[in-house]
């Protein structure tokens, strides 16, 4: 049997799926509503990308006060969880619930992993994460802040005691940061703590179609993790076009204010409704909870939003039973959510 010839933890690994369910109002994967064209990006095609991608990280170097040789691009962040976990290795530690490709690529990999409960405000759970920190002696610890899907932020003071108590690496996440009202990236401790890495991506305030994000920290750890990456990971145009947009900061920072006021406005709105639980964000979505005793099932739900021509994503396993995360639209969008879920809802109590 060829299937024989699969690798044993490849067979036992779920593959992360996207759900394709075609709705023209999608709240499903966090991206921004706004977008920017690309088409006035003219590069020829028969030369490949600059592998070093040195104008970008020049201009972002700039961008984030720190130097270019402390920067490492890759296509997307996920791409660089890959590149550290086969750098670095295992074991990992990561918290849960969190970003699921933490765990899909160490498995992938065949890295040691191992998860850590979130307490119930979804924030770290000191005693067991020192614990595990103790007992594993983990090289990896990825921290996503804001957290996907729970939307808070971890309290700062418990991250500063996980990076000055381990040993190993701790990945800053910050996917999300531009949308965090606090304002408070861990870019600036970077000179304080050698084993802090940031990153970031691109693919959250309007420019994923370009597969940007990137490494931040120590140029001994960024240089050992860019020997694993492939040479032209990043393409000809995602450069040309990451600079070009980003430059025009009034736009990108015009789509992530109207992103944070929806957000708020969204927030107060499912507050109200019957039988849910919103829980407050600091990033582009929000994550809220069917009470368990209402007559409308979470299957239910996700059907008849469809129906309305709406795909949020659903969520699963242990705290995120019964669990949304809807990505914050245009206002219209989001108005055209509260209206079905009112609608549903007050169906379902009939
Ligand atoms: C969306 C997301 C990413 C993935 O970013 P890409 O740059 O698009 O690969 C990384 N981390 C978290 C927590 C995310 O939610």
């Amino acid at each position: 049997m060829i299937e024989d010839l699969i690798k044993p933890n490849i067979k036992a690994l779920k593959a992360y799926t996207i759900e394709a369910t075609p709705c023209s109002i999608r709240l499903d994967a966090n991206e921004s509503p706004y977008g920017f064209p690309l088409g006035q990006f003219r590069l020829p095609t028969n030369r490949y990308p600059d592998p070093d991608a040195r104008s970008l990280r020049r201009f972002l170097a700039e961008k984030w006060g720190v130097e270019p040789e402390c920067i490492l691009h890759g296509n997307g962040s996920d791409e660089l969880i890959y590149y550290l976990l086969t750098a670095i290795g295992g074991p990992a530690l990561i918290p849960a619930p969190t970003f699921s490709m933490y765990r899909i690529i160490a498995e992938s990999l065949g890295e040691k992993n191992f998860m850590v409960a979130l307490d119930e405000q979804f924030d770290l759970d000191m005693e067991p994460m020192l614990a595990a920190i103790k007992q594993n002696n983990p090289k990896l610890i990825f921290l996503s802040r804001p957290n996907n899907p729970t939307g808070n932020s971890f309290t700062y003071g418990k991250v500063i005691e996980i990076i000055e108590k381990t040993g190993g690496l701790v990945i800053l996440d910050e996917a999300y940061q531009p949308f965090s009202t606090r304002g408070d990236s861990f870019v600036d401790l970077l000179p304080r703590y050698r084993n802090l890495l940031v990153m970031r991506t691109l693919s959250k305030i309007g420019l994923a179609a370009l597969r940007l994000g990137f490494l931040i920290g120590d140029k001994a750890i960024i240089e050992a993790v860019n020997k694993v990456r492939l040479p032209y990971n990043v393409n000809s145009l995602s450069q040309a076009a990451a600079i070009g947009i980003l430059e025009d900061e009034k736009s990108i920072e015009k789509g992530i204010n109207s992103v944070i006021d929806e957000r708020d406005n969204l927030f107060a709105e499912l507050s109200e409704l019957d039988g849910i639980k919103a829980y407050s964000s600091n990033a582009n979505f929000i994550l809220f909870k069917l009470n368990i005793n209402s007559p409308l099932t979470a299957d239910a739900l996700h059907k008849k939003l469809i129906e309305d021509d709406i795909l949020i994503k659903k969520l699963v396993g242990g705290p995120l039973d019964n669990c949304f995360r809807v990505t914050v639209g245009t206002p219209k969008e989001n108005a055209a959510f509260i209206s079905s879920m009112k609608k549903i809802i007050e169906e379902t109590n009939k």
